[in-house]
């Protein structure tokens, strides 16, 4: 999925805006994913401390600069794998097809957010220069990775369930999506500042209703097909 899944269009150009004419921002691409105006106001210490240190030494300080990516590459990674195992569950299509189409989505996908990630912060960085401004990502590939690395981590937990050939892989699939899924929600927090539990609630609602929509979907679709 690109980088500007939830935000929309409209939100982005705006942020961007923003973004560029205040110049506290580091990557505003990113703050597409699933950030209100209020999130993106409390992110600016957080963007202020991304620019001082781009070679973090220390594992705490690599884990806090990468942080943004993990948190966001888990949203999506864990959001979009269980759509697609609900989708096929829904269908009553065998296990197998599960794990085919979930591998597929799990690296197809986690490649083109990363990818979207290095091209965000280069064009940002572009544009910048254009001004006649400091880029401020020296490392975009390293942003890049981490999102990779997150969005396959955190969608593959969906599929545990049916590589591992368990019963009922569907019933421990959703469980398993669901603590990953507020789990990832409130880690949401570390980047915005908002009540842990509402964030993981919020993230928890929107991954359940994606699987929902998925599932009857695949239902429709079945006896259409049959
Ligand atoms: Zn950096």
């Amino acid at each position: 999925m690109p980088e500007e899944p939830t935000g929309g269009p409209g939100k982005c150009v705006l942020l961007r805006k923003f973004a560029l004419t205040s110049g506290l921002l580091r990557e505003p691409t990113l703050l597409c994913v699933g950030l209100s105006f209020a999130d993106v106001v409390q992110f600016m210490p957080t963007a202020r401390e991304h620019f001082e240190d781009h070679s973090p030494r220390t594992l705490t300080g690599i884990a806090r600069h990468y942080l943004r990516d993990l948190v966001y590459g888990a949203n999506d990674g864990i959001i979009t794998t269980f759509a697609v195992v609900a989708g096929v569950a829904g269908a009553r299509l065998p296990g197998g097809i599960v794990i085919i189409l979930g591998l597929a989505n799990l690296i197809a996908d986690g490649f083109s957010m990363g990818a979207s990630s290095y091209l965000a912060s280069r064009s940002e960085d572009a544009a910048r220069s254009a001004e006649g401004r400091d880029p401020f990502e020296p490392f975009p590939v390293r942003h890049a990775l981490a999102t990779f690395f997150a969005f396959v981590v955190a969608g593959a937990v969906p599929l545990v369930a049916y590589v591992a050939n368990l019963p009922n892989p569907f019933v421990i699939a959703t469980l398993c999506a669901a603590a990953t899924l507020f789990t990832v929600g409130a880690a949401r927090t570390l980047v915005t500042s908002r009540p842990w539990w509402r964030s993981g609630a919020e993230m928890l609602l929107i991954g359940t209703a994606a699987g929902a929509l998925a599932w009857g979907i695949g239902r429709a679709a079945e006896r259409l097909v049959a």
